[in-house]
């Protein structure tokens, strides 16, 4: 029985899975780190690799499941927890190392949850997610698209975004609506565009993307002048959409310097 309340849709394609683990690639020694690993589709073929892994499961009758399981049992460190709660940092401390993150995601909480874990990158080497196709393209998207947004400006200003599998409905039990896309997300080691204070880009990206519609001069009106957008070489008139990436860490750079 799944439970829709918690994202369920568990994986069955033996061709998508040894796909998602080879491209995963686990090694013995690495901190990986499962979040909802479910009745343990891709837990099984990734431990086959490895010694020890953490998995991160909300539905406990899933967890009682996955922990009977013969080839499971000795390897895994079952964290039963929401995984908006999980201190990632703490995990990394306490495995020793930066962690290699995956998972097939609730779609419900799936950009909170990424949001989030943009805030532990330093203790993240790299993250493999299953995704609605449609975020994918909200993450790589650029400039004049429907699909940029506020997600694009602050996924790619951590990370460097790697699509790497189209993945249909029917490889799911139940059946999703929408097509998945497998993402790899690898943190810059060092940042191209670093930003002091990156709650400024927050405020920053909410302010313009949430009034989509209105030109800059309204949108950002609060924060900025137009002489001073037009400093930073941005057309006033122009919307969010039409704003690159690095403009908006321009612009989040100069709030904070004015908060310094
Ligand atoms: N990994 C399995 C697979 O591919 O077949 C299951 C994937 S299913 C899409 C998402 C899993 O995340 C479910 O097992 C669900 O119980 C779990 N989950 C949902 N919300 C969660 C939360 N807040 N914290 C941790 N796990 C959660």
């Amino acid at each position: 029985l799944t439970r829709k309340r918690f994202g369920q849709h568990f994986l069955h394609d033996i061709l998508i899975i040894d796909a998602i683990v080879a491209a995963i690639c686990p090694e013995p020694g690495q901190a990986i780190v499962e979040i909802g690993p479910g009745l343990g589709a891709l837990t099984k073929p990734v431990a086959q690799h490895i010694d020890s892994m953490t998995v991160i499961e909300l539905d406990r009758d899933l967890i009682a499941r996955l922990d009977q399981h013969p080839s499971l049992h000795t390897k895994l460190n079952i964290l039963q927890q929401d995984v908006m709660k999980v201190d990632f940092g703490a995990l990394a401390t306490k495995l020793g190392r930066q962690l290699r993150v995956f998972g097939n995601l609730p779609y419900n909480i799936s950009t909170q949850l990424i949001f989030r874990l943009f805030s532990y990158t330093y203790a993240i080497f790299d993250m493999h997610f299953m995704l609605q196709k449609e975020v994918v393209k909200r993450m790589i998207a650029g400039p004049n698209s429907k699909a940029y947004g506020r997600l694009s400006v602050i996924a790619q200003y951590y990370c460097n975004i790697i699509p790497v599998l189209e993945v249909p409905p029917i490889a799911f039990c139940p059946v999703p609506k929408v097509y998945s896309t497998l993402v790899r997300l690898v943190p810059y080691d060092k940042l191209p565009f670093p930003i002091r204070d990156v709650r400024k880009l927050s405020l920053l990206t909410s302010l313009a993307f949430n009034q989509r519609r209105k030109t800059l001069r309204n949108s950002l009106g609060k924060l900025f002048s137009t002489q001073q957008l037009e400093e930073q070489g941005i057309d006033t008139t122009m919307r969010a959409e039409n704003v690159s990436v690095e403009h908006y860490y321009r612009l989040a750079n100069l709030l904070a310097a004015r908060h310094c």
